[in-house]
């Protein structure tokens, strides 16, 4: 009989197995990889942005939803005691641009090691095991089976991620357990990935990045959901990078493609007038070019087609013939490319996934299920997300991190 069984070896089940077992109460981890921190291992280009050296506020302020439910986890681990946890556990770390902070070393690696020095540390077994299912007696949980056997304990921390990036194993088993035993789920879908365009003369455009632009996300009703500054950039299927990807996650769960747009300014920093200005400078000193040639200076040249096509105009007419209203009408195109999405891309390319066990059902001081006794859920696997910059997986930490405390302060009956 353990104390607690830990599902799922992701920064979440690694964080709460170690708190769960301070107090020395006995504790498993059971890992369907062979390996622990398989997802994590990739993050941040295998740098890992491990966390968000910033305040609580604006750790709520990049979630997508479900802000008051964090609370009491953000305030137990807040990003400077979670920076204390790995600091103790030998992970020295840099903060940079955005707060975004790394280990030292530029390695994911160090972050794993570091977990496994606190697992051993605290004298967590590790188990290679793929758990099937829950077992539940009463609405009170006992244990679980796994393909070899089974375990009996007093609590279980379902820690078992997302749907995305199935490779790393986080294929949607938590979901399948916590429905089981009455809880519902909200639908799953993908965060923080790719979006597929349907327009057709954005194809030339591949491979093409963009930086200091804005991009925005409008809504049927004309309202813009997103703007920000940032890079982007276009591939074989549409539009990917920072700021589209950050777009992305505004994108509600019952919304329709043909209702929302992406519109792109390649000149954010000038206003309309300035533009034009700008341009006709442009265009004096190139006034005997090819009209392809009298925008060189202003965009990329391989945006300069596309950008014409758009407008109306023809590469090769010469820069001194281009009317006032013709200009005006490069000048609209230029300050906003419009797009229009035909999809997201799939779960393998999503870096999150939004959706997952409804926080309604879960205590938010205690992550125990509010269902089955005994029953705790941690990290992706709850439907939370946030944005890029570390803010994800310091969502891992402190809802695992309040669980583990949990369990560590009940009394052993
Ligand atoms: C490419 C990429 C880059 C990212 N970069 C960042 C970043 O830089 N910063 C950031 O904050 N976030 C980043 N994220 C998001 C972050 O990795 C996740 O939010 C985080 O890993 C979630 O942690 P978790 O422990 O809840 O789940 P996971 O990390 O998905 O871990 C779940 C674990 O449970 C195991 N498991 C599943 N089912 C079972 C079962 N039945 N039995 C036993 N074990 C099971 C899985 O094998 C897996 O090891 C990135 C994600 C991706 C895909």
């Amino acid at each position: 009989m353990y104390d607690t069984i830990v599902i799922g070896g992701g920064p979440a089940g690694m964080m709460a197995a170690i708190i769960a077992a301070r107090n020395k109460k006995q504790v498993i981890l059971l890992e369907k990889n062979q390996k622990l921190g398989k997802k994590l291992y990739i993050t941040g280009k295998g740098r890992c942005n491990l966390t968000n050296d910033s305040e609580i506020e604006n750790h709520l302020n990049h979630l997508t939803g479900n802000k008051k439910f964090m609370y009491s986890a953000f305030y137990t681990l807040d990003p400077y005691m979670t920076l204390e946890f790995f600091n103790q556990l030998g992970l020295i770390t840099k903060v940079e641009r955005g707060q975004r902070v790394f280990p030292i070393s530029d390695h994911s690696s160090d972050v794993i090691k570091a977990f496994k020095k606190g697992l051993s540390k605290e004298n967590v077994q590790v188990f290679y095991e793929e758990v099937e299912s829950l077992v539940v007696e009463n609405k009170v949980v006992k244990g679980v089976k796994t393909k070899t056997g089974s375990y009996k304990c007093r609590n279980v921390i379902v820690a078992t991620g997302g749907y995305s990036y199935q490779m790393t194993g986080s294929t949607g088993d938590g979901y399948r357990f916590a429905k089981n035993h009455g809880h519902k789920t909200i639908t799953p879908i993908q965060g923080l990935v790719p979006i597929e365009i349907k327009d057709e003369d954005i194809r030339n455009l591949q491979g093409l990045s963009l930086k200091n632009v804005k991009l925005k996300m409008i809504n049927k009703n004309n309202v813009t959901i997103y703007e920000e500054l940032g890079e982007m950039l276009f591939t074989h299927f549409g539009v990917s990078g920072p700021l589209v990807l950050s777009a992305s996650s505004y994108i509600s769960r019952d919304t329709k493609f043909k209702d929302i747009k992406l519109s792109i300014d390649l000149k954010p920093g000038l206003s309309i007038e300035k533009l034009d200005k700008r341009i006709i400078r442009d265009f004096d000193k190139y006034s005997r070019k090819a009209l392809k040639n009298g925008l060189i200076d202003l965009m990329p040249s391989s945006m300069i087609p596309f950008i014409i096509k758009r407008a109306g105009l023809k590469e090769q007419m010469s820069v001194y013939e281009v009317t006032k209203e013709q200009r005006h009408n490069l000048i609209k195109i230029i300050k906003n490319i419009d797009l229009s999405i035909s999809d997201l891309r799939g779960f393998n390319e999503a870096i999150i996934t939004r959706g997952g066990v409804d926080v309604k059902e879960i205590n938010p001081h205690t992550m125990e299920s509010k269902i089955v006794k005994g029953l705790y859920f941690v990290g992706e696997v709850l439907d939370l997300d946030s944005l890029t910059g570390g803010y994800n997986l310091q969502i891992a930490y402190s809802t695992a991190y309040l669980a583990g405390l949990s369990i560590c302060e009940k009394e052993t009956t």
